[in-house]
């Protein structure tokens, strides 16, 4: 008997949600790889949880941060070709894993109806400690256990289609970003200046950096090598988890 191939993900998907703790967290590791797929007519949603008002680095009045930052991920999202921006409003830096969130997100993922979800990976990387914030963690767990069982099971969180008339809907794929198994990379070479553009969104977060195009470049390119792709060429990285 011989082993069956490895699977890979689907060539096209037509709706694809991408759920994550912070605001700018999908433009660091994401918003290449959306780029393409909006390019190739795929419609993409993004639903941040946090409105990321612990994030920064300046000044800026903490009262105002959560709007400026719903404000930057919507100009950043619009720069990769995203219109549509839910925000869940939970707490910065003080995400726990509970029902209340698993309901959420389970409601936006039978709103959106994906078949592909992009998220955080619940599994901390251990080479790399700041890929792995706490919220980031816990947004990756829920949002598993959004896509399984919570969505495709009709009778979890009754309320959803008692209430709202939401039905039950069953996500073929998970791609985790930040995963320490990370087995699938996207080229984004010829996106990357819409994903450098999508990154300077975040003004709050990123105009004291003096060199992060060149940062950015950088671990892209590292990971187009990790993954075996020509010289040159630079790449998002993801753990791909068939949820069907
Ligand atoms: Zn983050």
């Amino acid at each position: 008997m011989t082993a069956p191939l490895p699977q890979q993900p689907a060539e096209h998907v037509e709706r694809v949600l991408c759920v994550l703790a912070h605001p700018d967290d999908v433009d660091f590791g994401t918003a290449g790889t959306v780029a393409t797929w909006t390019a190739a007519g795929t419609e993409v949603t993004y639903c941040i949880v946090t409105d990321g008002d612990a994030g920064g680095f300046d000044e800026t009045p903490r009262d105002q941060m959560a709007a400026l930052r719903r404000a930057e991920q919507q100009a950043a999202a619009a720069a990769v070709g995203v219109e549509d921006v839910r925000f869940l409003g939970y707490p910065d830096g003080r995400l726990e894993l509970t029902l209340d969130l698993r309901r959420d997100i389970s409601r936006v993922i039978r709103q959106v109806k994906p078949q592909r979800v992009v998220t955080s990976s619940p599994e901390r990387m251990w080479e790399r400690i700041g890929a792995s914030h706490p919220d980031h963690m816990t947004v990756g767990e829920s949002t598993l256990r959004a896509v399984y069982p919570d969505a495709r099971n009709p009778f979890a969180f009754p309320e959803l289609l008692d209430d709202e008339g939401l039905e039950a809907w069953t996500v073929s794929e998970v791609w985790l970003g930040a995963s320490p198994r990370a087995d699938h990379a996207v080229d984004v070479t010829e996106v990357v200046d819409r994903k450098l553009a999508a990154l300077r969104c975040h003004v709050t977060q990123v105009s004291h950096m003096s060199d992060l195009d060149g940062m950015l470049r950088g671990w892209m390119t590292m990971i187009a090598q990790r993954f075996g792709l020509p010289e040159g060429r630079m790449a998002e990285a993801f753990h791909v988890v068939h949820t069907a």
